[in-house]
């Protein structure tokens, strides 16, 4: 990227500024507000050309990209940002989260189901009978690399659903109890579900992107869903990076009773430009329960999302 983009989209953000005589760093007002060189102050919120690391001498608010700083600030800018001079590599999502260091590793003792289907492990036949009450088919099984495991102190008797990165290197997984009975019925592992995008190498960001609440959700939509887990998107989640990034539309079908958080991913992609249908359920309240074609035929009369749409329907229901 040329320097002269960066220098123009600098002076887009922060107004007016001046460069340091080596002409290394742009020096503008502090966006912070409780800074003294926030609004009537002397220049010293410094912003590196080469890298966008930015050091307030007065504050000492410091950050090692833009990201943060126009998170808070200047949202209004991040897309550009996010699209022009920033890629996933040097993108920090914020100065206080440290990188995660933690490696997602699969419990301990697993068999890899497909290639039992003909087991006659009692246990193993209950984990495949119980995924195919959820409408999930031998060919789902491969698909998805679903693994069993029989014994573990946290994952025993749970069928493991392992996600992999764009490189194919394992990124996270959830296990869901076979028994219907138990009180615990999903455990994922222990690593941030914001970080991670589920099975990302299966997905498509220059098509639609289809956001289901569980991982059966997100099979039963068939291609380029990704199942949220309980987490949702936020300008600090990778998806919302990714999503951005690649300007990708957005389909909308959490679980029905889940339209507050609905919204609220909605109204934050759109305010970010982003496209944003919102799936109509009718008689049936997730996608995990609808049948596998039922789907296709629904997706193409997805609402589309806007503010004023939405405020229309909150009058409504007044
Ligand atoms: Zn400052």
């Amino acid at each position: 990227m040329l320097q002269n983009d960066r220098e123009k989209f600098l002076k887009q953000v922060f107004g007016a500024g001046s460069f340091d005589s080596r002409h290394i760093n742009f020096i503008a007002r502090c966006p912070n507000p409780k800074c003294g060189s926030h609004l009537k102050g002397k220049l010293k919120f410094a912003i590196k050309l080469d890298s966008f690391f930015t050091n307030c001498w007065l504050c000492g608010e410091k950050h090692k990209s833009l990201y943060p700083v126009l998170k808070k600030y200047f949202p209004q800018h991040l897309k550009e940002y996010i699209e022009k001079f920033s890629d996933r590599k040097d993108y920090i999502f914020d100065d206080d989260e440290k990188p995660e260091e933690k490696k997602v590793e699969l419990p301990q003792k697993y068999i890899f189901l497909p290639e039992h289907i003909n087991s006659k492990d009692p246990d193993i036949r209950r984990a495949i009978l119980y995924l195919k009450n959820r409408g999930l088919t031998i060919k789902d099984f491969w698909r998805y690399n679903i693994l069993y495991c029989d014994n573990d102190p946290i994952f025993s008797k749970m069928v493991i659903f392992p996600s992999f990165d764009a490189e194919g290197n394992l990124n996270y997984f959830v296990g869901r109890k076979i028994d219907k009975n138990s009180y615990i019925k999903y455990k994922k592992c222990d690593y941030p579900t914001n970080k991670i995008i589920f099975n990302e190498y299966m997905i498509d960001f220059s098509k639609e992107i289809i956001i289901t609440e569980g991982v059966f959700d997100a099979i039963k939509a068939g291609e380029n869903a990704i199942p949220l887990l309980g987490s949702s998107i936020s300008v600090n989640s990778l998806l919302f990076y990714q999503i951005v990034k690649s300007n990708s539309p957005v389909l909308m079908a959490l679980d029905k009773d889940a339209q507050e958080k609905t919204q609220k991913i909605a109204k934050l992609l759109d305010y970010y430009n982003i496209k944003v249908k919102i799936l109509e359920f009718e008689d049936y309240n997730d996608l995990g329960e609808m049948p596998k074609n039922h789907f296709a035929k629904i997706r193409h009369s997805a609402r589309k999302f806007s503010q004023e749409e939405n405020l229309l329907r909150k009058i409504q229901s007044l």
